[in-house]
């Protein structure tokens, strides 16, 4: 019997080579009919016998391309119309319902067949550095609006030669239908510029000139500006400190740690972490130090961020220079990365010693993810951005469409759809919101979020503190405590119910009473929370410079638990008068004094410094239960909510008291990072007796200390509770947008 099918296929459809994969199957299996793309996803007319509709089905869901997701497949029978073959039909702009649902992949690495005949000299695209197929290449961040279509995206000012057309009009090709499909003849070609005048490589001799002089540079010790896929990067030799040193200076970062690209990867990783490696999104994995590079490219930390080339631009100089390179984000101090060759001469031109661009167009800027696999082989996302983002996040929980502006650090927004299913489409990594550029760069990304997926907020969800500036540009919004915000995260990505026991242990955050919390347990469920237990407040003394003068935060502790032998007047003064002295309970700020006390970091350069050397100082010992950090009442008079006030207090001045008489460092930062994971499981053993809650959460920035998660996630599930973390967003406040809709 033969009948007729009307197939809807929705979820990452468009740019993954799914057409021709549709196209292939109905040929296997003898359908007849069209498929053609469409705003909302993937419509096929698909007409056979019985058994090999059946069959043809199966492989439609089964048989996917590796970048797409098919997120559904409805099927109507309809009546037969009598085709006599299949066809791929052309997207008719006019009948498209217009509703943007159909997703786009993220930009894909260069893949496997595409990098062969890069290297292959008799390929006509022989080290053509825009190379891409159907399975890779740029995608979103080329994107105008969709449907995906070469119309729609920044190549479409490129003319496709008669060869490039017929691959992309060839249903049975790699490249058909492939939308940045680009070679010699019809570009775009990439461009050098050192002093004077632009120059193209608009053939393959004039190109090879180009990446020829790019990597001379990198030998000699020069920096260059090489546009990438999501913006400019500054690359320089990994293994040479003057040129490292150079860069920390002029890039305004003395002390962070860069990442570095390598050809291949001969050095020791874990099996998860060549995967992601290797995979088709390609981010920075923080590996174990593989010591490949010069130490002042980690600043000597743990681990060293790694990443395999996945444009083939890269592949080219990475090939030809033969080591690994620094590959940093193309940006001075914390600005927004450059996309845009003019605005890299201008911005960069005091850091780079020549700028290799390119003339296809970068319409949204995306900086590189960063990941790291745990040792029970979680994968915790540390920056989400290129090739993660905008996928969306699909949540059980029912939201309403909304909008959550983020917080100001690390900041990302989020958007929820809801359309049979809740959809939250979490914003790449935009930055730290603290001036008008990255800002600038907030509208710009949310505008072509609402631009590109059609969506539309009916409510407004931002953090709680007053001075942040998405908090002011959002002024009629609904506050959400930031703790809160990192706790919910998790329920959200773990389809946690509650109540739980969430820990948001992280540097600063806008607290119920006005103090600064990040050191906290909550009692939460998805509509509220109560402070169970926090840290008992410390006074950071000149508050923000405290942040960045760990001294002070030493200070401030051994004042608040009644530790210190010298006394500072001023410092007294500031602390006892509440002069520009806010009261904390964040653990970040416990993690820096001890590491100020130890003498490790007293001057902290960027955000997380002191912490991070505290813990690349940890020398394994058995522990000394001297350090355990008590949990005692708290005899506060001003309870006035449950959001606002703890039950109980955690108590780190035994903790502090053992440290100072502690004289080896390595030690001293061992059983003070024991101390918080002890106090972790005592807070859940806490709460498990008073409420019966074995669902313990586990967020905020402190737990991208790999130390402090492994183990704590390693006793407590010694101690029978489950642990859930965060999955596809940061446990730092880039997952805060995340947390804040509801
Ligand atoms: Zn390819
Ligand atoms: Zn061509
Ligand atoms: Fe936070």
């Amino acid at each position: 019997m033969k009948s007729a099918l009307k197939i809807h296929v929705t979820g990452i459809v468009q740019g993954v080579g799914f057409r021709p994969f549709v196209y292939r199957q109905a040929k296997l299996h003898l359908i007849h009919g069209w498929v053609i793309n469409s705003a909302d996803g993937v419509h096929i007319h698909a007409e056979g016998e019985d058994k090999d509709l059946d069959s043809f089905c199966m492989a439609l869901a089964d048989d996917a391309p590796a970048a797409s997701i098919v997120k559904q497949i409805d099927m109507d029978e309809i009546p037969l119309e009598g085709f006599d073959s299949f066809e791929i039909r052309v997207s008719d702009e006019n009948k498209l319902n217009n509703i943007g649902t159909t997703l786009v992949s993220p930009d894909l690495a260069t893949c496997d067949d595409c990098v062969k005949e890069l290297f292959d000299k008799n390929d006509r695209r022989y080290r053509y550095p825009f190379i891409n197929c159907t399975n890779c290449g740029p995608r979103f961040t080329i994107i105008k609006e969709l449907p995906y279509d070469r119309c729609n995206t920044s190549m479409d000012k490129f003319k496709m030669c008669n060869v490039c057309e017929d691959e992309y009009t060839d249903p049975t090709n790699r490249r058909f239908h492939a939308q940045p499909n680009a070679c010699f003849d019809c570009g775009p070609y990439i461009s050098w510029k050192e002093k004077g005048d632009v120059i193209w490589g608009t053939t393959r001799e004039s190109s090879d000139e180009i990446i020829s002089k790019c990597v001379k540079f990198l030998h000699d010790g020069k920096i260059v500006a090489i546009k990438g896929l999501g913006g400019f990067h500054l690359a320089c030799d990994a293994n040479n400190d003057k040129t490292v040193a150079r860069l920390r200076k002029l890039k305004q970062r003395s002390n962070k740690a860069f990442a570095v690209m390598v050809p291949k990867i001969d050095f020791s990783v874990t099996k998860t972490e060549k995967e992601i490696l290797e995979g088709v999104v390609r981010p920075i994995v923080l590996v174990k130090d593989p010591h490949i590079c010069a130490a002042s490219v980690n600043m000597s930390l743990s681990e060293l961020g790694v990443m395999l080339p996945y444009t083939p631009l890269q592949h080219l100089i990475l090939h030809d220079f033969g080591g690994p390179l620094v590959m940093t984000s193309g940006n001075i101090y914390d600005n927004p990365i450059c996309i845009d060759d003019d605005e890299a001469y201008e911005k960069l031109a005091d850091v780079a010693d020549a700028f290799l661009g390119n003339n296809r167009d970068i319409l949204t800027r995306y900086d590189d993810s960063v990941v790291r696999v745990l040792n029970f082989d979680g994968v915790q996302m540390i920056r989400r951005a290129r090739g993660y983002a905008p996928t969306p996040i699909k949540l059980k929980t029912k939201i309403n469409d909304c909008f959550a502006t983020g917080p100001e650090q690390k900041n990302t927004f989020c958007y929820v759809r809801n359309d049979k299913e809740t959809e939250t489409f979490v914003s790449q990594h935009i930055g730290d919101l603290e001036n008008a550029d990255v800002f600038d760069a907030w509208l710009e990304a949310k505008n072509r979020f609402e631009e590109v997926f059609k969506i539309k907020a009916d409510k407004t969800y931002r953090d709680m503190h007053p001075e942040y500036l998405t908090s002011k540009w959002a002024k009629d919004a609904t506050d959400i405590q930031h703790h809160y915000a990192h706790i919910r995260s998790v329920m959200y990505e773990n389809n946690l119910e509650g109540p739980v026991a969430g820990f948001a242990f992280d540097g600063t955050g806008y607290g119920m009473d006005g103090n600064i919390w990040g050191g906290e347990l909550l009692i939460a469920n998805k509509q509220d929370f109560e402070r169970f237990a926090n840290f008992s407040y410390v006074p950071m003394p000149g508050g923000a410079t405290a942040i960045k003068d760990p001294t002070r935060m030493a200070y401030g502790v051994l004042w608040a638990y009644d530790l210190l032998n010298e006394r500072d007047d001023t410092l007294d003064k500031m602390i006892e008068e509440g002069v520009n002295t806010p009261m904390t309970s964040s653990v970040g700020r416990l993690f820096d004094a001890a590491s100020a006390l130890l003498g490790i970091c007293k001057k902290s350069t960027y955000e997380g410094e002191a912490a991070m050397l505290l813990e690349a100082a940890i020398k394994e010992t058995e522990y000394d239960k001297n350090y355990d950090i008590s949990i005692v009442k708290n005899n506060a008079t001003n309870k006035s909510t449950a959001r606002d006030t703890s039950v109980v207090l955690f108590d780190a001045e035994p903790t502090f008291k053992s440290l100072l008489k502690e004289n080896d460092i390595g030690i001293a930062a061992y059983n003070f990072h024991m101390a918080f994971v002890r106090a972790i499981l005592n807070g859940a053993l806490l709460a498990n007796q008073v409420y019966g809650i074995k669902d313990i959460v586990l967020s905020g920035g402190c737990f991208m200390n790999r130390f402090l998660i492994e183990k704590a996630v390693e006793l407590l599930t010694d101690n029978g509770f489950n642990v859930a973390l965060n999955k596809e967003v940061p446990p730092n406040d880039g997952g805060i947008s995340l947390g804040q809709v509801c």
